[in-house]
């Protein structure tokens, strides 16, 4: 695991450095692996570069590319297993969560090679006669591709996939928390497929070092991105001075509301699920629940009643619902967030601290934790905490319960809950976020564009525009005729 895959070899960092990968369960090291300079990125940009320049894979037909992305797809669900284990190895999450991660990989290749084999451009009415015109999509060239370690495979796939299958040369950088599967999809990769050297490249390595070249090297056309905030938007003004495209998948502040109408045994379910699957450390969590006032109270009891239900623990162990944060670090900021909802008048009403369990000790767990009697004023309602913390505001009508949600800068996702059709295509309509679930919190499938309003992002992963994002238009005017120009005198 540590080497560096540059230029189709796979190599060491230049200086020989390596990074030992640690398990947020029990902080074992269960890897090491390489750990990329500065040198590294820019050669495997160049390798990019030159890979792209050379046409040996942009100029490959569609449908070529698109038997080599699904036969990604297949690797991936040939080694479903061994990618579910590192996946949880490295990321701490039940192995059973891992799993499905790989069955959408696989669904996720599936879906671009389909996508690239169809597209085919588009003929234009020509406002002139005699003149053929279209408008077809080419790659943008060199992409970076910039992962975070919550879902890491899945991130990486997002990107990898119809990067790939449009045409371009790629630099795949993980999180340096959760490098495992990405390594491994790209040994996969180059043991059983033929990709030209270069068209794919794999750095490893700490994110403002490598990051720097990444998001500035002026070979590069491209950066995709997803992770916190802060560093999308780093990312974005240093990427300005080469007009770079970007792409950026940032956090959210998801807002679940649910109205006086619903079962709300069902909505307590969900919204459990909502706030604290994968402790929380998901981009679309709904970590705030918006509750019509009339059942406010029932809703909180119900939701308290359940918590006991996710069992904390190893995720290679049958029952455990719920993994420890990702590092002792980030468990560290989430505790500050917790104090300061504290100090600012929130109402803890349970968890807030670490599991007793010894056998938890070494690991970087949290209890579910839930806070009411909170309002916007609170950071722990305006700042993304990325764990397992939940707070519970009500609202007296749909008016209210708009405005409560759409009072962020974010603008990722969110759900509304009630049986009345009429008040939920209305409240889909005015939530400001990128996806709305309604009766449901969650779900995604490929089919379906992701991506944030305001400060969630820029551009879509998914979906169609999912695979637009990695190419540029050409508008081609053949003119079949042709005459003079009709500027200069004729004769
Ligand atoms: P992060 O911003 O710390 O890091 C993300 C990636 O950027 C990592 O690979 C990191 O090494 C790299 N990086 C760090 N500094 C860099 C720099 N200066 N230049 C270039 N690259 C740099 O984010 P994280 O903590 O890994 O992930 C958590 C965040 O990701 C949360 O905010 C979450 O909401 C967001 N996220 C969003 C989505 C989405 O679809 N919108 C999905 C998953 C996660």
């Amino acid at each position: 695991m540590n080497l560096l895959f540059l230029d189709g070899r796979w190599q060491p960092a230049s200086d020989a450095a390596t990074r030992e990968i640690l398990s947020p369960h029990d902080g074992r090291v269960v890897a090491e692996v390489a750990e990329a300079t500065a040198e590294d990125a820019v050669a495997a940009i160049t390798a990019a570069r030159r890979a792209f320049d050379t046409g040996a894979w942009c100029r490959t037909t569609a449908p070529e590319r698109a038997h080599t992305i699904a036969a990604i797809g297949r690797l991936v669900a040939d080694h479903r297993e061994e990618l579910a284990h590192l996946e949880t190895l490295d990321t701490g999450k039940p192995v059973a969560e891992s799993r499905v991660d790989m069955d959408d990989i696989a669904a996720v290749f599936a879906y671009f090679a389909g996508l690239a084999g169809s597209e085919a451009g588009r003929v234009i009415a020509a406002p002139r006669a005699e003149v053929a015109s279209r408008v077809q999509r080419e790659p943008v060239g060199v992409c970076t591709l910039i992962t975070p370690w919550n879902y890491p495979l899945l991130q990486a796939a997002w990107k990898l996939a119809p990067a790939l299958a449009a045409g371009n040369a790629v630099v795949l950088k993980p999180s340096e928390l959760t490098p495992l599967t990405t390594h491994r999809l790209v040994e996969l990769i180059d043991a059983h497929l033929d990709l030209p050297g270069g068209v794919l490249n794999l750095v490893l390595g700490a994110g403002p070092v490598v990051g720097e070249p990444l998001t500035t090297h002026s070979d590069v056309d491209l950066v995709s991105f997803t992770g916190g905030i802060a560093t999308g938007s780093a990312i974005m003004a240093k990427a300005a001075a080469t007009v770079k495209r970007v792409a950026l998948e940032l956090g959210g502040k998801n807002p679940n509301l649910v109205f006086a109408d619903v079962d709300l045994d069902l909505a307590a379910d969900h919204a459990l699920t909502a706030a604290f699957l994968h402790a929380g450390q998901v981009c679309s969590a709904g970590s705030r629940l918006l509750v019509e006032a009339s059942v406010h109270d029932t809703l909180v009891e119900r939701i308290v009643d359940r918590l006991p239900e996710i069992t904390l623990g190893d995720g290679f162990v049958d029952g455990v619902r719920s993994g420890p944060l990702i590092s002792p670090e980030h468990r560290a900021k989430v505790e500050r967030h917790i104090a300061r909802a504290i100090d600012q008048g929130a109402r803890l009403v349970a968890g807030g601290r670490r599991p007793d369990d010894p056998a938890l000790a070494a690991g970087c767990y949290l209890e579910p934790t839930l806070f009411t009697h909170v309002d916007a004023s609170m950071t722990i309602v305006r700042e993304e905490v990325f764990g397992p913390v939940l707070t519970v505001e009500s609202f007296a009508d749909e008016a209210e319960a708009v405005d409560l949600a759409n009072d962020t800068v974010y603008g990722l996702a969110g759900a509304v809950w009630t049986n009345d059709a009429g008040r939920a295509e209305r409240v889909a309509g005015a939530l400001r976020c990128g996806t709305v679930w309604i009766n449901d919190f969650h779900p995604y499938f490929p089919q379906a564009e992701w991506g944030g309003f305001k400060r969630s992002g820029i551009g879509r992963e998914l979906g169609i525009a999912g695979y637009d994002e990695y190419t540029e238009l050409k508008h081609v005017h053949h003119t079949l005729r042709p005459a003079p120009s009709g500027w200069l005198p004729t004769g």
